[in-house]
């Protein structure tokens, strides 16, 4: 297990982020759950040996202390560079720990996974629940577990994903989905949409939050290709040459589709309805438990 030093562990986005959130906190630098897109690789963030997980050194004792020095409470993000919920915090538990003390400290929170060890802590999020925001996020690429474990190497399955999701939703948490990266010429399919949402509506999902397409930058981008092959390689470059954004070809008749469904299903997709709702799920909960 290896640990690194960080001053600061929490900082403050710097106004309203996704999902309503005010503060980034990253527990973990590097991730090991091998997705072969995964922007937290690329040179600019300067994370040396990407794939090994280090932890930050004290982290929940710093946390701690951080979240008492606040004057004032928001909605803490977990989950921007790294998963919270990585090999490592099985053990460690530095995750759960900080969750007690937003919990402690009156502080709401985001938190973006692909590993069901997250179940583990709903205990926790649905106390948080009771005074602030709680959002979970689950990322689903493809409905489809064997391109997904071509593609998202060492993490739990799509399928488990769905359970995990359905699981918070019967718990009561406002719980929904990542659907990010929709990769140009692999995942960007109508029916892996139409399974996706589907599925989601199946599993209680109250949001999908999309991007039909992808983002590439230097080291990332060279990592990618190598992952997905010659072929697959000279069709990215010849549809968009070394562009950043990566956008499907098939976008437009994706997102219609994609919209039709959600709201047949009444699923959330646009990030200021699911802030909104979010923050309605409190005083859900605290009607509750005034009857
Ligand atoms: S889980 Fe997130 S941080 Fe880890 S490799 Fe995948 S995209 Fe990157």
């Amino acid at each position: 297990m290896e640990f690194i030093n960080a001053v600061n562990i929490i900082q403050s986005g710097g106004g309203e982020g996704w999902f309503g959130t005010t503060h980034n906190m990253n527990i973990y630098r590097g991730c090991n759950q091998g997705c072969i897109y995964c922007d937290s690789r690329s040179s600019c963030y300067q994370i040396k040996d990407f794939d090994t997980v280090k932890a930050k050194k004290d982290a929940a004792t710093k946390i701690e202390s951080e979240l008492k020095s606040k004057r004032k409470t928001g909605v803490i993000s977990m989950g921007g560079m790294s998963d919270p919920y990585n090999f490592l915090e099985r053990e460690l538990e530095y995750t759960r720990k900080s969750l007690e003390s937003i919990n402690k400290y009156k502080f709401g929170v985001s938190c973006i996974t692909k590993n069901v060890l997250l179940e583990r802590d709903i205990d926790l999020y649905k106390k948080i629940n009771t005074h602030s925001p709680v959002t979970i996020g689950v990322t689903i690429t493809t409905a489809d577990d064997r391109l997904q474990s071509r593609i998202e190497r060492n993490i739990s399955s799509t399928s488990k994903r769905f359970e995990l999701i359905k699981k918070c939703a019967e718990e009561g948490l406002f719980a929904g989905i990542l659907m990010m990266p929709i990769l140009p010429f692999i995942n960007d399919t109508i029916s892996n949409i139409e399974q996706i949402v589907s599925q989601a509506n199946e599993a209680g999902a109250k949001f999908i939050y999309p991007s039909f397409g992808v983002t590439l930058r230097d080291n990332q981008r060279l990592y990618f290709f190598e992952k997905i092959g010659e072929k697959l390689t000279n069709q990215y470059i010849e549809a968009f040459q070394d562009s950043y954004v990566c956008v499907s070809p098939n976008q437009k008749q994706l997102k219609k589709r994609f919209r039709e469904l959600c709201k047949k299903y009444g699923i959330l997709y646009k990030m200021n309805d699911i802030v909104e709702a979010s923050k309605t799920y409190i005083k859900t909960s605290q009607i509750t438990l005034d009857l």
